[in-house]
This record gives C-alpha cells, structure tokens and sequence, in this order.
C-alpha cells in the first residue's frame, strides 16, 4: 500500500498488556499504546505522535496543492526531522528554521538528507516565530508554503491526536481509566483531552523543567477546542533536569524496562512517561482498580544520537 493510502486509513497500533509484578500488586493494570510501530519504515523519524500530528496537515497540503512546507524547531527536533521525511516521501518541498547556530547532528543530518532547506537564527529572532509579519517574511523569502507551528502543534494535529482515543476506546475490552502521555509542547495530550469521552482521565508528564505546561495545555485547549474540559493533570516533577537531561536513575529504569518486556524507550520522552508512572503508582496515585494506558510516542530513531 501507498504512504499516501496509509496516512488516510491509519492501521490501529497495537494495544499491549504489560504484567509487572509491582502493578499486579497494587491491583493496577497498565497497557501501552504501541504507536512506536507508526511509521513508513522502521527507525523513519516519521513515527509515532508525529505521524499522528502530520496526517492531516499533510492531507490538507495534498488537497490544497500546497507543494512547500515550513517549520520551526531546535537542533534535536524530532518533529522536524519528521517533517523533512514526510516531504522526501510524499514529495513536498520542506523548510526547517532552527533556533541557534549551525550544526550538524544526527536529526539535522538526516533532515538535510532528506532534501529538508535548514535556515539558522538567532534565538532573540526564533522567539518572533508566531507573529503574522515575521511568518509573511519567511512566505516571502522561501516561496509559498505551508507554515506548521513548532513541534508541529495546530488544530490539525490535535486532531490526529484526537483519532488516539477512538482506537483505545474501541481496542479496549474495559474502558481505561487514564491515558498518558509525555508532554514536549503539550499539543498531544491537548488533542487527546480533546478526544476524551466519559469517566477518562488525561495524564501528562512534562518533560522540560519550569512547571508551564498546564498553562501551555490550556492555551491549546482555549485556543482549539470549543468545550472546555477539566478530566486531565499534568506531572511537573519528573523532567530529570530539564529537555534532553538524563539521570542515571532514569537510564537504568529504561534498561531494565527493556529487559523485563522487550520495548525500548529513549531518555527523552517515553523513558521520562514510564518513570513517572512507576513512581506515582508507588506513591498510590492510581486507585485499585485503574486501568492505565501510556501511549509510546516513538521517538526511537532519536537513540542513535
Ligand atoms: C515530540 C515528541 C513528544 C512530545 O509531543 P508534544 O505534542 O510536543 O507534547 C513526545 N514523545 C516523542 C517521542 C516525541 O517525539
């Protein structure tokens, strides 16, 4: 089947039990949500929740006949190297402004590879990346385009995201009773409570440090959804330092994690989700009976850095 056929009718990505001794114990049961196999080819940087946030951007640019897309991101965006893979393999002229000087780097590499056009500023300038007259500019400078906002967050992707829950919702013989999810720009949990129905609570775990992204989540929500919803929470307290920061607690959990159910996890997002989740269990965060569902985000191609 076509990448064009697949992105229209997305297969639903499994849905696994994990048996863990420790959540047995607790009377909690915990599934992940395998949207690390969402992708055109395994290790494509086109995966995962990215896959989800593109679909229908890259559906409206098709029946647009919109040929350029453009984005914003840092050096180790994974949504921009999932945008310069989207572009190769559909053929879409891509554009990626990077906050910060020059350089090369695994992500950066690959989206060059990848045909992807890289423009650096200044991170005084990047901070403009949202107003009408610098975004006039840049249509200006590289051509008609498509402009998708930073880690690919717009209604579009909260959409995509949205389309998360119906396939829980329908894979699941008892309803969950929290979805969870990491939280970079926070546009994949907001599409997610966007899609929630009935008792479901949404579960964020941020993964930068400085306690903003409840109020980033609320912007979204204010912003592109029309009803305003109160069933979700985001965790603050397990960023191990910051975006990108590793502990080696976090290191060894994601190891044994590994070895104990043969998924792998990166530092970055989904080791940080699967962390906290532990550790909240054991604080008793979650009542017997709970049914939890992580959702694995992808990101995997990010572990060759
Ligand atoms: C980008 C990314 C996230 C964060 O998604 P947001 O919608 O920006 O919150 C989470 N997990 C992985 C693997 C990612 O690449």
């Amino acid at each position: 089947m076509n990448l064009w056929s697949n992105l229209q009718k997305t297969k639903p990505t499994p849905l696994q039990a994990i048996f863990d001794k420790k959540w047995a114990s607790k009377g909690v049961r915990l599934y992940i949500k395998r949207d690390d196999m969402l992708a055109p080819t395994q290790g494509d940087p086109f995966c995962g929740n990215k896959w989800r946030k593109l679909k229908y951007n890259l559906l409206a640019a098709k029946e647009q006949g919109i040929q350029r897309l453009l984005s914003f991101g840092g050096a180790y965006s994974n949504h921009i190297a999932a945008l310069a893979s989207a572009g190769h393999l559909l053929n879409f002229k891509t554009v990626g402004i990077i906050r910060g000087e020059d350089v090369s780097n695994h992500t950066l590499d690959r989206a060059r590879a990848d045909g992807m056009e890289l423009h650096f500023i200044d991170r005084t300038t990047y901070r403009n990346k949202n107003e009408l007259s610098f975004l006039a500019d840049l249509q200006e400078t590289f051509g008609p385009c498509l402009i998708i906002p930073e880690g690919g967050t717009n209604q579009l992707a909260l959409k995509g995201c949205a389309d998360l829950v119906e396939e829980i919702f329908n894979q699941s013989i008892k309803k969950p009773t929290h979805i969870a999810v990491s939280c970079g720009t926070g546009g994949t949990l907001a599409g997610i409570i966007s899609g929630l129905k009935g008792q479901c609570q949404a579960l964020g775990v941020s993964v930068l440090k400085g306690d903003f992204m409840t109020k980033e989540v609320n912007a979204l929500l204010d912003e592109f959804t029309e009803k305003s919803q109160s069933n979700w929470h985001i965790e603050e307290g397990y960023h191990h330092g910051g975006y990108a920061k590793k502990t080696d607690e976090l290191l060894s959990f994601i190891d044994v994690f590994h070895e104990k159910n043969n998924i792998l996890l990166e530092p970055i997002y989904t080791g940080k989700l699967f962390y906290a989740l532990s550790q909240l269990l054991e604080k008793g965060f979650f009542a017997k009976g709970s049914i939890v569902v992580a959702v694995h985000t992808g990101g995997l191609q990010g572990l060759s850095q």
